[in-house]
């Protein structure tokens, strides 16, 4: 199998596991999840009412029956988190799979720094109105959005799979860290992965950004389970004006950390309210992986 292939392969398989883990192992996996009882009590400090999401999918998981080893085993190797014996500087320890967040020299995110200013070529979007479904997989909100969407780079085109976010942002700009990022995930044909970043701060109280209001309108109630929603969004209404950008070969910040990635970081932040970047800490306090080591590779920027 092509590496580019075995990328998407294990993305799509980290999922899949995570989508199709058995309830009985998902219910054991709470029970002794340190970073989950670490959400709840985050959860619990920032919350300002009784009856918010935030307390509804911190609510303590009912007791598991015991979990048979196998089944213990493969959620132990699936699982990882943001903190402690999970967190990223134990990925790599956690599933064999995961070597490349340990000894990976193309890792992501990094600090975009005296990039190389260059006519970098225009990234073509084609996106639409899309229907599209959002889930809480226990790591972060990802929009599964509808065939049909994508973009073109450098002669390739890239279709859209989903996209998500972090906070605060993964990638940092000359060591700036904005509050939050969207990363747009694209495949080609081939199965090689491009990933577009759109950072993501706080802006005016009064201008609520149109796109992340539906996503969070459409937030599921409960974990592992996509939520399809009623209405279309589209991703155009989610880009910045002006899409000057930074590239570089990078990985995905999760694991299994998989290189061989195009990132493309749009250069103009685009603003949310402090309400909208509320709803997301609410549920994510902090689900950013550490900046990795640049060792040496090229940024390019638009001038
Ligand atoms: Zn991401």
């Amino acid at each position: 199998m092509k590496k580019s292939l075995s990328v998407a392969a294990a993305c799509l398989l980290a999922l899949a596991a995570q989508a199709q883990e058995p309830k009985e192992a998902k219910e054991a996996k709470e029970v002794k999840e340190p970073v989950e009882a670490l959400r709840q009590r985050l959860a619990e400090r920032l919350s300002t009412r009784g009856e918010g999401a935030a307390t509804a999918t911190a609510k303590p998981a009912r007791p598991a029956k015991p979990a048979k080893a196998e089944a213990a085993k493969a959620a132990k190797a699936a699982h990882w988190g943001y903190a402690g014996d999970i967190g990223p500087d134990r990925w790599a320890e956690l599933a064999p799979e995961n070597k490349l967040c340990a000894v990976g020299l193309r890792q992501s995110p990094i600090d975009l720094r005296e990039g190389l200013a260059v006519d970098l070529e225009p990234i073509v979007f084609d996106y639409r109105a899309s229907n599209f479904s959002v889930l809480d997989d226990g790591h972060t909100v990802q929009v599964n959005v509808a065939p049909g969407n994508g973009l073109t780079v450098m002669g390739r085109r890239y279709e859209l799979e989903e996209f998500h976010f972090h906070r605060p942002s993964e990638e940092r700009v000359n060591g700036r860290q904005f509050d939050m990022v969207a990363h747009l995930t694209h495949k080609d044909a081939q199965g090689r992965l491009a990933v577009v970043a759109v950072l993501l701060e706080r802006g005016p109280d009064n201008k609520p950004q149109p796109l992340v209001q539906t996503v969070w309108a459409n937030l599921p109630l409960e974990k592992g389970e996509a939520l399809q929603a009623q209405v279309q969004i589209d991703l155009n209404q989610l880009l910045p004006a002006e899409r000057g950008y930074y590239t570089y070969m990078g990985s995905l910040t999760t694991p299994p950390c998989s290189e061989g990635v195009l990132w493309m970081v749009l250069r103009q932040p685009v603003p949310l309210t402090a309400q909208q970047l509320g709803v997301f800490a609410r549920l994510y306090p902090m689900n950013a992986r550490p900046l990795q080591a640049g060792s040496g590779r090229l940024i390019k920027e638009s001038q």
